[in-house]
């Protein structure tokens, strides 16, 4: 079990297993956010939030949500919307403890991640 937590715990993650690989997309709507995403399909994850904390704001044609934490800013994870709606999840790594993803395989996509992420 991995734990990870935004800055201010008022949003912790619980999460099954190491990911496989992580993700340092460079496409544009990743970059801004600075995130390594881990993917996960929804069960594999629980979050445990703060009634409130967590503000979720629509990338592109709404298809992916991005959420944050409304405390302290941390990015949390995207979200599968739409008609994909929460076939898959990506937790955003920078949350975990370094040890949880040293010597992971980092890919490097730079042209829109989202669609590829839906098979992982
Ligand atoms: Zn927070
Ligand atoms: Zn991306």
């Amino acid at each position: 079990m991995i734990y990870a937590h935004c800055h201010c715990r008022a949003i912790i993650l619980e999460i099954s297993a190491q990911p496989r690989f992580l993700k340092e997309c460079g496409c544009k709507t990743c970059r801004p956010y600075g995130a390594i995403w881990a993917h996960y399909r929804p069960q594999e994850v629980r979050f445990i939030q703060t009634p409130g904390a967590s503000n979720s704001y629509p990338l592109g044609d709404g298809t992916i949500m991005i959420r944050h934490c409304k405390i302290c800013g941390c990015t949390i994870d995207l979200e599968s919307g739409g008609e994909m709606r929460q076939s898959w999840v990506a937790v955003n790594a920078r949350l975990f403890e370094p040890d949880d993803i040293v010597g992971l395989p980092v890919k490097t996509p730079t042209l829109s991640c989202h669609a590829e992420s839906a098979s992982f």
